[in-house]
Formats: structure tokens, sequence, C-alpha cells
């Protein structure tokens, strides 16, 4: 079958509604979805959670059936790590602030194995959540800096009802945690709510999120910025495509959530003030 458009949406498994959006999305472009599970221990740290990592791939494979996807990629780390591995991939600098200052190695671990799946499946599409944002904007630079085909397709954050944004992490929450987890939402919807009445400090954005999640006895901050949408470098004002992104540990369970800033042009008017003028900011959460 020479035609067919092979879509890939890469997972650790323990799937939620987040991953089954993937999918969904890869079926409107291609005519097989393969999705792979693989719970990589090389992008988790020593003293990271790797081990306990949930995992379901019985419920997995019923889900994935479910959803239709015409191709499961199960592989064992020794399938995918033989005992002589010892090539990486690693994209330089943007893989080392943030959550690569925080999890070393983390980074250069996914894009190793996304590489090796992408080479694997040979897909003209691969799909990433923007819940990961940095990862996505990773992965999108590794794919242009080595030429690789595929086109990554970065889908919208899936929450639940009340906020938080669904992770397989968020199994490890009791009941007293999962209540003080909304308080990454609420507080980027602290800085939706300043930038909305026209707030573009950064310093001032983060302090909204700081501040609510300083009232949460359970949160404790690893990082609450305000980048760049392309090198994820701090910005001081919010003039261009931005993220606010948060990394906060709710008790023992590290929790990532974000929200894109970006700046749409309303009018395609020829007078470069006005259009200036005209440039409305959306958030998207
Ligand atoms: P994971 O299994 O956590 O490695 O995630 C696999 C893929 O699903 C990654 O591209 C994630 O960004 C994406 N993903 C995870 N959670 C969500 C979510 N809540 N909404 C959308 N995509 C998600």
């Amino acid at each position: 079958m020479s035609n067919r458009i092979v879509g890939l949406v890469p997972t650790m498994g323990a799937l939620h509604e987040g991953h089954l959006s993937l999918i969904r999305r890869a079926q409107q472009n291609c005519s097989c979805v393969v999705a792979s599970i693989f719970v990589n221990p090389k992008q988790f740290g020593p003293a990271e959670d790797f081990a306990k990592y949930p995992r379901s791939v019985e419920a997995d494979i019923e889900k994935l059936e479910a959803a239709g996807v015409d191709c499961a990629f199960i592989p064992e780390a020794a399938e995918m790590y033989p005992a002589d591995f010892s090539t990486y991939v690693n994209v330089e600098g943007l893989s080392d602030r943030l959550e690569g200052r925080s999890r070393p190695n983390h980074f250069r671990g996914v894009t190793t194995v996304v590489m090796k799946l992408l080479q694997i499946a040979q897909p003209q599409f691969a799909y990433f959540g923007r819940k990961d944002a940095q990862q996505a904007q990773i992965i999108f630079r590794m794919v242009a800096d080595l030429n690789l085909d595929a086109e990554i397709v970065v889908c919208p954050i899936l929450r639940e009802p009340d906020g938080l944004a669904m992770s397989s992490r968020n199994a490890y929450l009791g009941a007293v945690e999962r209540k003080a987890a909304t308080s990454l939402h609420r507080a980027l919807q602290a800085a939706q709510h300043e930038l909305e009445s026209g707030v573009r400090d950064a310093a001032q954005l983060q302090s909204a999120m700081r501040g609510v999640l300083h009232g949460q006895p359970e949160a404790r901050v690893d990082y609450a910025e305000i980048v760049d949408s392309r090198d994820f470098q701090p910005v001081a004002l919010v003039n261009r495509t931005a993220y606010a992104l948060l990394a906060v540990k709710i008790g023992a369970t590290r929790l990532l959530d974000n929200m894109r800033i970006e700046f749409v042009r309303t009018d395609g008017g020829e007078n470069a003030a006005v259009e200036a003028a005209s440039n409305r900011l959306r958030v998207e959460l």
C-alpha cells in the first residue's frame, strides 16, 4: 500500500482522553494510525518514577481497538535498547531549560526514542500534545534540524471538567491532592485574567500565577515562567506568541500545565499602525 498516509501517536500508555484526542486527530489526516506504548526508561532520571509509572497495557489495547487504531506498537525495553545501544539524539539549548533543568537528560531520552519511533513507523505525520509544550517544540526542532520527513502536529490540551489537565500521573493524586491540583489551571486563569485586562508585563503575570499557587498548601512551584514560543527563553514583556508554563509539585507528584498566548491579526489593513493596534490577544488554555 504505497499511497497510504501513516500517522504516529507516541505514548507511554495509561491512556486517557488526552491520548485518544491525538488519535482522533490523526485519523482525520491519515489512512493508517499507529499508536505506540512505551515507558521509555531513557527519559526518567534515577530518582524518578519509572518503576511505579502507571502501566495498564491490557486496558490500553482495548481503548486503542475501540478507537479504531490500525496498529499498536508496544515494544520491550530490550528491543528498543539492546545491551550495545550507544546512539543518542540531543537538541542542544532548548533541552537544557525549564523541564530540562529540573530533569537532566530527560529530553535526550525523549528525542532519542521519538527518533527511533519515527524511523520504525515511517509516518508522514506525528502527533503530540501541547500539554508538553517544550517537548513538542524540541521535537519540532529535531525534525527540522535532521531533515526528517514527518510533519509534527501539536494538538490542544484536554482537561477534566474542573480544569485539571489530563495526565497519566494524575492517578498518583490522593483526594486532597486531586483538589489541590486544580490550582495549576486556576493559576493560568489568573494570568489569563491579567492579560485580558491589558497586562503585558511578564513579572506581573508570574506573580498572579504564583499568588494562586502559594495559596495552596500542597503545591510547591518548580517554575512559573512566561517564555517565547520558539526558543522558550523568558520574556520580559508579552508582545509576541508566548507560553505561560507551570511545573508544580502537588505532594510527591510533579504536574505540568501551560497556556498559549497568541497574537492574532484581526484585519488585513494596509496601514501598519492600524494593523498593530488591532492585533488581538488570544489565550488558549
Ligand atoms: P505521555 O503518555 O504522557 O508521554 O503522552 C503522550 C502524548 O500525549 C504526548 O504528546 C502528550 O503531550 C500527549 N498528552 C498527554 N496529556 C495530554 C492532554 N491532557 N491533552 C492532550 N495531549 C496530551
